[in-house]
């Protein structure tokens, strides 16, 4: 067979946006995939497209990742809902985060509002009351994401590109052993692996578990993509299992039901302590979803890296084979960071400059012994 430009293995939604932006500028495509496209986390995930300020390069690529997600033609099927988030704050302790927080999208170039207590309770009718206010991001939008990745795979797909149902066995020095005994040939190989790290086991990536809950159809019962500001104290803890309210609305009228985060757990098993704890919070902060069916509930594995960035350019450091290339280690943010990620890693290949500073998420950063030990 021909050899490929590039071989992007795992056709999840990171892998797909890879592989179509590939596509985009003439290159010949392969896309190899062991399980069902768009069937990893990108299926289990939640969808929500969103600035995080969790740090200055994270922010960098949620922005410019939100603002390639403005421009995209998608299909009714990814069901791209405008709604805004709103960061609830429950005390005058978060309401001195929700300025912090202005101030940082502020400087982004991110809109964003303060809303009071009663301008909240007006968004949000079936909060609480008695919160403290929130801050409205309403550039921050919701889609679901395995429809988004098959529209990516199928434009990949449109411009020429190959897909392989197969495990890659082995990925190395420009070639790519499926499990079906076919050899690819490769100018580059991308791994878009997810949690997977058997091709490459120096990738520092660690799953990090998290369950979901989908209900019945309630149109209007929430508006915006509501998260409690205590998300980001719960998403740095690492040493122990975290819940934080986190709802969502759909375009069906259903509510996503989220979220919680444990390390230390690759059991897919749903958790019934650990769903308690999170409709516990739930209900504190929206007590009338304690009168709500739910349909689903399920798990996921959240790709985590020791800094929680993501892992986006040549694999250098990791692997000495110059024809490796990562899009990995995406931990909650990787529908969100897929537009971005594809970006910024076809630049690299490329050889073209970036619109943002890549390096903050080149994998060589952690070679820096400080910077290998998961926090
Ligand atoms: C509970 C939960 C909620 C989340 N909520 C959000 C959210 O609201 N917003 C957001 O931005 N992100 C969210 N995320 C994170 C997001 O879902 C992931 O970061 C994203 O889906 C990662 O995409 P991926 O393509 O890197 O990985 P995956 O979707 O896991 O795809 C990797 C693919 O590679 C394939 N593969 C692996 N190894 C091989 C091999 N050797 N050969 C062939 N194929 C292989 C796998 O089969 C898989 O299909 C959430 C995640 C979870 C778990």
């Amino acid at each position: 067979m021909k050899p490929f430009d590039v071989v992007v293995v795992g056709a999840g939604i990171v892998g797909c946006a890879v592989a179509r932006e590939c596509a985009q500028i003439g290159w010949r495509v392969a896309v190899v995939e062991g399980g069902v496209l768009g069937g990893g986390a990108t299926a289990a995930g939640m969808g929500h497209v969103v600035a995080m300020d969790d740090s200055p390069a994270q922010l960098a690529l949620t922005a410019f990742s939100r603002s390639l997600w403005g421009g995209e033609a998608l299909p009714p099927s990814a069901e791209y809902e405008s709604c805004g988030t709103i960061w609830v704050a429950a005390d005058d302790e978060e309401m001195a985060e929700v300025e912090s927080k202005l101030r940082l999208y502020e400087q982004a170039g991110i809109e964003a509002r303060v809303l009071a207590s009663e301008a909240l309770a007006a968004a949000e009718p079936n909060l609480r009351a008695g919160l403290s206010g929130g801050l409205l991001v309403p550039g921050d939008s919701v889609i679901y994401p395995p429809a988004a990745a098959g529209f990516f795979l199928d434009e990949a797909r449109r411009l020429g590109a190959e897909i392989f149902l197969a495990r890659a066995l082995s990925a190395a020095q420009g070639h790519v052993m499926l499990s079906g005994g076919l050899r690819l040939d490769a100018a580059r190989i991308v791994l878009a692996v997810g949690t997977h790290c058997d091709l490459l086991p120096a990738l520092p990536i660690q799953g990090r578990k998290g369950h979901l809950v989908i209900t019945d159809r309630y149109p209007g019962f929430v508006r915006h993509q509501l998260v409690e500001l205590g998300y980001l104290k719960s998403a740095h803890r690492v040493a122990e299992d975290s819940v934080a309210f986190n709802v969502q609305p759909r375009r069906t009228g259903q509510l996503l039901l989220g979220s919680s985060r444990q390390f230390g757990s690759d059991d897919p098993a749903i958790e019934a302590r650990i769903l308690e704890r999170m409709i516990a919070r739930a209900t504190e902060y929206m007590p009338g979803l304690k009168h709500l069916s739910s349909l689903r509930v399920w798990t996921g594995f959240r790709a985590a890296t020791p800094d929680k960035l993501p892992l986006i350019g040549p694999a250098t450091g990791l692997s000495n084979d110059p024809t490796l290339w990562l899009a990995a280690g995406f931990e909650g943010l990787g529908i969100t960071n897929s537009l971005g990620a594809a970006r910024l890693l076809v630049d690299a290949m490329a050889g073209r400059r970036s619109a943002i500073d890549p390096t903050p998420y080149r994998p060589a950063r952690l070679l820096e012994p400080a910077r290998l030990a998961h926090a």
